[in-house]
C-alpha cells in the first residue's frame, strides 16, 4: 500500500532565533526564513541558529507570545516518536489554503506526527469531522426557511440521480458560455424533473443551491471554507477534534486551543 504520509526529510521545527537590533527575542522560526534574512544582508549571523536584524521591525513580532517564542520538539505530539514525521495541519490543508486569514504565519496549528499517528488520525477522526461539517453545511443551505420541501425531495431521490442533478448545477453555473441549448435546455430539464418544477418554474436560486452542493460533494475544503462565516469557532472545533481524539501527550508548551487565529 503506498504511504498517505511522506516523511519529512528535513526537521519540522529548526528553532532559529530572531534577535531585534537591540538583542531582544521577537521570533522562533525555520532555517529558511533565517537564511533569506542573512542572503540580503537584513541580518547578521550571532550563532548557528541566532541571527540578529539590523533594521527595527514593523509591530513587535511575537514578542511576549510564549508559544511563538518557545523552542519546539521534533517528535510525535501523540505517541513521542522522532522517526517519520510529517507535518500535521490540524484544520486541514484542504480547507485552510482557501482561508486568507489562516493561511499564512499560523504555525500555531501545523505540529508534528509521525506517519503511523496522522494516519490513524485522518482515517479515522479528520474525515468524520470533515463530512459532519459539510453535512451542518448542507442542513443550512437547504433549511426549510430558505427553500420549502426540498430537503425531503432531496432525500427521497436515489444518489445517483442527486449527483448528477448536481454536477448539471454546476455546469450550468461554469460552463452556460460554451454550451449549446440544446445542451443548457437538457440540463435544466433534468434538474426542473429532479425538483419536481416546470423549466419556468425552476429559478436561479435553485441552480446556484444544487451547483454549491456539488461542491460540497468533491471539494470539500472550499466548501467548508467559504461557507463557515464564524472562522474562530471553525478553528476551535477542528483543534478539539484533534485533542479528544488523540489525547496527544507531547503538545509544544503553550499550544492553546483557544489561542487567537490572528496576531493581535
Ligand atoms: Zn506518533
Amino acid at each position: 500500500m503506498r504511504k498517505q504520509f511522506d516523511a519529512n526529510k528535513k526537521p519540522i521545527y529548526s528553532n532559529c532565533r530572531m534577535l531585534s537590533p537591540t538583542n531582544v527575542l521577537i521570533a522562533m522560526c525555520g532555517k529558511e526564513k533565517m537564511d533569506w534574512y542573512l542572503e540580503r544582508d537584513l541580518a547578521e549571523k550571532m550563532d548557528e541558529k541566532i541571527f540578529r536584524l539590523k533594521f527595527i521591525p514593523k509591530g513587535n513580532g511575537h514578542d511576549g507570545d510564549l508559544f511563538y517564542l518557545s523552542e519546539k520538539e521534533n517528535k510525535c505530539v501523540v505517541c513521542g516518536s522522532t522517526g517519520n514525521l510529517t507535518k500535521h495541519h490540524v484544520v486541514p490543508y484542504c480547507v485552510r489554503r482557501h482561508l486568507d486569514a489562516i493561511k499564512h504565519h499560523n504555525n500555531h496549528d501545523i505540529i508534528p506526527l509521525c506517519d503511523k499517528c496522522h494516519q490513524k488520525y485522518e482515517t479515522l477522526y479528520a474525515k468524520f469531522l470533515k463530512e459532519k461539517i459539510v453535512k451542518e453545511i448542507i442542513d443550512r443551505l437547504f433549511s426549510p426557511e430558505m427553500v420549502e420541501g426540498l430537503p425531503d425531495k432531496i432525500h427521497k431521490k436515489n444518489k445517483k440521480e442527486y449527483i448528477q442533478v448536481l454536477k448539471d448545477a454546476s455546469a450550468l453555473m461554469t460552463y452556460t458560455d460554451v454550451m449549446s441549448l440544446k445542451r443548457i435546455r437538457l440540463l435544466r430539464k433534468r434538474i426542473a424533473d429532479y425538483l419536481g418544477k416546470t423549466d419556468e418554474e425552476l429559478s436561479p436560486d435553485d441552480i446556484v443551491m444544487l451547483g454549491d452542493m456539488f461542491a460540497g460533494v468533491y471539494d470539500r475544503g472550499r466548501f467548508i471554507a467559504e461557507n463557515s462565516s464564524d472562522l474562530k469557532h471553525l478553528v476551535l472545533r477542528w483543534r478539539e477534534n484533534f485533542i479528544k481524539s488523540m489525547c496527544p501527550k507531547f503538545m509544544p508548551q503553550y499550544w492553546d486551543v483557544n489561542k487567537s487565529i490572528t496576531l493581535d
